[in-house]
């Protein structure tokens, strides 16, 4: 029997538990559309996955197959067991948030990342008072030899995925980041939704 399909919203996010040794499979549906992720331990939401310390474990920008994410307690968390997506997913952006939007002209409220975590968290009866760094899943973000950092336009194909293991029980977080303004989704501006499951 395949696995139930969850869809996360277009602009919005979704939280799910997984159990050590399950894999949790994230699917770019449309090819566009950048996916934030995070992965808390169950038992204490405040270890987290952590970029910082998982570029210092895998000495990459980027993951690559068979690397492991970890946590701010330096343990294994995440790992990417496998990739159609032909994109480095970016690890160094901080998730968007409001006033990120504020900062690029929008007045009033924009959809946001780091309010979809704390939203999709809730649903699940999960508080946590910090907002982690994400794992930001499709999100193309070149960098030259000289550091200097670009806003890519998408590369993966529509369909493309990644599995991510779960190398504890955790909760993970997933939004569908609703950035219309620089072209991370696109040029069109046009945000969508996407899919994962657990296995
Ligand atoms: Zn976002």
């Amino acid at each position: 029997m395949s696995p139930e399909l969850v869809t996360i919203p277009a602009r919005g996010g979704k939280a799910a538990q997984a159990s050590a040794g399950q894999h949790i499979k994230v699917v770019n549906t449309h090819g566009t559309q950048v996916v934030d992720a995070w992965a808390f331990n169950a038992r204490d939401l405040t270890e987290w996955m952590s970029m910082e310390a998982s570029r210092t474990s895998f000495m990459k920008l980027a993951a690559a197959v068979g690397d492991t994410f970890v946590t701010n307690q330096r343990r294994p968390i995440l790992t990417l067991v496998e990739d159609t997506s032909r994109c480095a997913h970016d690890t160094l952006m901080a998730p968007c948030d409001r006033w990120r939007y504020r900062l690029l002209g929008v007045e009033g409220y924009h959809d946001n990342c780091r309010d979809n975590l704390h939203s999709a968290l809730a649903n699940l009866s999960v508080v946590i008072r910090a907002t982690p760094p994400s794992l930001n899943l499709f999100m193309n973000i070149p960098w030259t030899a000289d550091g200097l950092l670009a806003w890519g336009e998408p590369v993966s194909p529509p369909g493309s995925y990644v599995v991510l293991r779960a190398e504890m029980d955790l909760v993970v977080a997933l939004s569908a980041c609703p950035q219309d303004i620089l072209p991370i989704n696109g040029r069109t501006g046009r945000t969508t939704e996407a899919h994962f499951s657990i296995q």
